[in-house]
């Protein structure tokens, strides 16, 4: 089959080996992958991965042991399970440290014709979302991870650091979740795009971060989507006493952080990664949001050196691979 394999770079194979499917696993033909920040992490040698990257993905069923699966339009966890530790058996292997994480550690991923999960891993989507919403289920549960994690406050109180894919969707779906939320970021067509995304209910006021009117207000909650190592110290500054900043990505890894603020205004830190899939296809079936005007392209696979080369520029927001 034709795949991405990355080995230090990243190229197109045409004769790539089909998955090998063991019992309790299916095989999915992938009509849609996005590029995210992590695969862009990945080929910088993140979690020194090689293999097949890509991990947001929509796809169809084509072999399992589970016929009424066959067919079937899915998307899919990523992480699976060793499913015999602690971790697994209290449903969270996402923590199990044995695990597979499909494009990302020991699995190959979604940038390719055909991918392979267990069948536990893999949700149905409904006949009223599209491939293209889909393929936006993983960052979207990743997004309500947050409201799983942390009691927001109603009437406002809650600020998103960055401006990028992870923070636009973070305000989408907090946003559709009824919460009223800021976004303070560097650019300003991305930031109206943002805004833009809730124009109906006027959740999302978004602003230029470092305008001077701004610096005084204090948040309750801090959510950096900022992917770089500055965004904790800018949420050190914008939270308030007794506040909660999470960190929703691992942009903070290695950089030096003076944690001497988080015990005087007695912060709490929360690290957030991956979600739960069934809320989000919910949302998405229930028309909460809709996250198509995130799409900034799609690209066959072919097209590959172009496709991350647009998801490396600062205006773009989601970038679609199509395998098939
Ligand atoms: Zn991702
Ligand atoms: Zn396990």
């Amino acid at each position: 089959m034709r795949a991405l394999f990355f080995d230090g770079e990243l190229k197109l194979v045409n004769d790539y080996p089909e998955p090998m499917r063991m019992a309790g696993e299916s095989i999915v033909a992938v009509s849609l992958a996005g590029i995210c920040g992590t695969d862009r992490e990945i080929m910088r040698g993140y979690m020194g991965y090689r293999g097949v990257p890509g991990h947001e993905f929509a796809g169809r069923v084509t072999h399992s042991d589970d016929a009424s699966l066959i067919g079937a339009r899915v998307a899919g966890e990523i992480n699976a399970g060793c499913g015999d530790c602690a971790a697994c058996h209290a449903r969270m292997q996402r923590h199990c440290r044995r695990r597979t994480v499909l494009g990302i550690l020991g699995r190959d991923g979604a940038f390719a014709e055909r991918l392979l999960l267990p069948d536990a891993n893999l949700h149905r989507i409904p006949d009223t979302v599209s491939d293209e919403a889909a393929v936006m289920v993983e960052p979207i549960a990743a997004a309500g991870e947050i409201l799983d994690q942390v009691e927001l406050p109603t009437g406002g109180g809650v600020v998103i650091l960055g401006d990028g894919r992870l923070a636009a969707i973070v305000a989408m779906v907090l946003s559709g979740a009824g919460y009223a939320v800021a976004v303070a970021g560097r650019h300003r067509g991305k930031l109206a795009r943002i805004a833009a995304l809730d124009r109906a209910h006027g959740r999302i006021a978004a602003y230029l971060d470092g305008a001077g009117e701004r610096r005084t207000v204090r948040y309750r909650v801090v959510i950096d989507c900022t992917g770089n190592a500055a965004g904790f110290t800018r949420a050190l500054e914008l939270v308030e006493p007794r506040g909660t900043i999470v960190l929703k990505s691992t942009a903070a890894a290695g950089a030096a952080l003076n944690l001497a603020p988080v015990v005087i205004n007695e912060i709490t830190v929360v690290g957030s990664r991956c979600g739960r899939f069934a809320p989000a296809i919910e949302w998405l079936a229930a028309g909460r949001f809709d996250p198509r005007p995130l799409i900034d392209g799609v690209y066959p696979l072919d097209e590959s050196r172009a496709a991350f080369a647009a998801a490396a520029e600062p205006e773009k927001f989601k970038i679609l691979l199509r395998p098939a």
